[in-house]
This record gives C-alpha cells, structure tokens and sequence, in this order.
C-alpha cells in the first residue's frame, strides 16, 4: 500500500488531492497548520483507518515517522487578499517549507509534486500563457510575496532534482473553482456568489475587461494525478483554456443565482493581471489531460455547495472579510 504526504490537506485543493488518494487505495498523510485552512473540509476522513493528520507548519522542521512514496506540497494562502494579510507567512511556506519537504523526500526516497502557479507567469506579456514563458512578475507589489516565492519553489525544486536526482513534478496551477473554496478568501468566485447570497451587489474591481480562465477542481485533481504518475520533471501548465472576461462572468453568476442585484465598480487591485488562459499543449502531448466539465456544469455544482451552508456561515464570514 503506497502512503502519501499532503500538505495544506484541510484547504481547498488540498482536501480534494486527500479524498481522490483515499479512494486511490493509497494510506494519506494530511498535513497543514489551519491559518487558512478548515479542519472542516477533511472531517469526514478523520474516522478512516487509512487517514491521519498532523496539525503542522512546514516552514518548520517537517518530520513523519515511517515510509512515504509521496509528497503533495499543496500548503499556502493563494488569494490576494490573503497575501496582504500574512505576506511573511506566504513567503515562508513555499520557500522554507519547500526546502524542508524536499530534504523529506529526499530522506524517504518519495517522489514529490508542488503545487506552482500561473502566477509566476505575473501579468503575462504573451497569450496564452506557456510553460516556456518566464513571466512579468513585479517582486515588491503585493503579489510579489506569492509570486516570487513560487518562482524559488520552482527552482529549488528543480535544483533538487538536478542536483540529487530527487524525482520532483512541478504543476502550474490556474484559477480553479469548486465546492470547499472559502467564502471569504476574496477570490472572484466565493466573492460573486457570497454576494448574490446576501442580496448585494456583485463587486467588479476594474472595469471588469480583464479575463480569467476558470477550472473545475475534479479536472484539475485528475490532471495533477496524471503529473504525478508521469516521468515529466518540467513544470506543465494546468487550467481550463475557457477565457472569460470578470464582466461576462458576474453575468454568468447573475443569471446563474437569478439575484436581482446588480454590478458595482470598485478599484482594481495594484498588478492585478489584465489577462490569463493556460496553454494546455503539453498537458494535453504528455499526460493525455484536458478539462472535462465546462463552466455551466462546474458552477452548478458549486452553487449548490455554497447555497446549501448554514446560513450563519454566509455572514460571519462576510465580517471577518470586511475587516
Ligand atoms: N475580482 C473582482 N471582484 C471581486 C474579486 C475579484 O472583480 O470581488 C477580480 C480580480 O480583480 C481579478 C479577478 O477577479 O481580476 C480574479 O480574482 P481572484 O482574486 O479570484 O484571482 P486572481 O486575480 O489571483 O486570478
């Protein structure tokens, strides 16, 4: 039976790498120190035998007593607004946690997968973006702090595999939705819907002609699978090419929740990216993956989740963000 090492297990991709590994068969080790977090979303794993959890930060010494085949290195805020609010824990995860993760895969011989991003490609100067692109990142904006830390998981990554031969994957993540998001993690999709649900206006930041291209979670666990199971150590774009402007889809979420508020303009967010779609060729050559569940079908499901939560939730929340 293989075992495998998750980290940020209580978050939203984190929790979905969990259940898909579980019902892999394999015994899963999750891992994550709850800032962002919610025990929550892996609660319905904590009774199976093939289940354990550590509640640990891995930007400190990360040890797992026994044998590991794999490690998921899916630990760290990943909104904006969450950068502004723990920016020197958002450096560390992805730079000291890494480190010690690497130096655990090592020790155990496991072969490790991390979790990188479109946005090390920062507002992108070529479109669609590919992997052999180098990005426009602005290291002391407020994204510099996700950005460029991703960019030195990235490359020490790849210096443990040049360098000790370690067996490492490197998957470029785009913007992916599901159930699990957080409502107040101030990214688009909660926020849309968080909205509609509370019968306010939908906040557009801009004019809204900035696009984004949106993933379901199960292609995007499907496709981080596939990387894992592969032989590829180059980083491989994963993302839904479906472009989308933020304007077009709050209409989508407006129809969708049939909330009979309307947009509103607020400022754009410093460096936010004008543009973003993922190439998907050599996912699509390499791992034989492309997305499978299209925009209407993946909200629906989503809708579905955030509608049915207790209500209280919708506006604790909302207050907390608000802060
Ligand atoms: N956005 C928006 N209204 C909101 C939240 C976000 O118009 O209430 C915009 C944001 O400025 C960005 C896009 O939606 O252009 C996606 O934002 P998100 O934070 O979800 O992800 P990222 O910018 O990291 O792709």
């Amino acid at each position: 039976m293989k075992r495998i090492l998750i980290t940020g297990a209580a978050g939203f991709l984190g929790s979905h790498l969990c259940d898909r590994y579980i019902k892999e068969g394999f015994r899963v080790v999750g891992m994550d120190n709850l800032i962002t977090g919610d025990l929550k979303n892996i609660e319905h794993l904590m009774k199976l035998e093939n289940f354990e959890f550590y509640h640990h930060d891995v930007s400190k010494y990360v040890h797992v007593p026994g044998e590991l085949n794999y490690i998921l290195h899916f630990a760290s805020p990943a909104s904006p607004i969450d950068y502004l609010k723990i920016p020197i824990q958002t450096l560390k995860v992805s730079s000291l946690g890494t480190h010690n993760l690497l130096g655990l895969a090592l020790a155990k011989k496991a072969r490790i997968l991390v979790a990188s991003t479109s946005e090390v490609y920062g507002d992108p100067l070529v479109h669609p973006q590919t992997e052999d692109y180098w990005g426009n990142v602005n290291p002391v904006g407020p994204r510099g702090v996700y950005d460029e830390a991703k960019r030195f998981q990235e490359a020490i990554t790849m210096a443990y595999h040049t360098y000790h031969g370690l067996e490492t994957r490197i998957v470029r993540i785009f913007n992916t939705y599901g159930p699990r998001m957080r409502l107040n993690d101030g990214r688009v999709l909660p926020a849309f819907i968080g909205q509609a649900l509370r019968g306010e206006d939908l906040t557009i930041f801009g004019n809204g002609s900035q696009t984004r291209s949106f993933c379901y979670v199960d292609d995007l666990v499907e496709g981080i699978h596939r990387l894992l199971m592969s032989n590829e150590s180059q980083p491989v774009n994963v993302g839904n090419p479906s472009e989308i402007t933020i304007a077009d889809f709050a209409e989508e979420i407006i129809k969708l929740t049939g909330t009979k508020q309307k947009v509103i303009y607020k400022d754009l967010p410093v460096d936010d990216p004008k543009q973003r779609q993922p190439d998907i060729t050599r996912a699509r050559s390499i791992l034989g993956w492309e997305p499978k569940v299209n925009r209407q079908e993946g909200l629906k499901i989503t809708y579905d989740y955030f509608r049915n939560l207790p209500k209280e939730e919708l506006f604790k929340d909302h207050k907390e963000f608000k802060k």
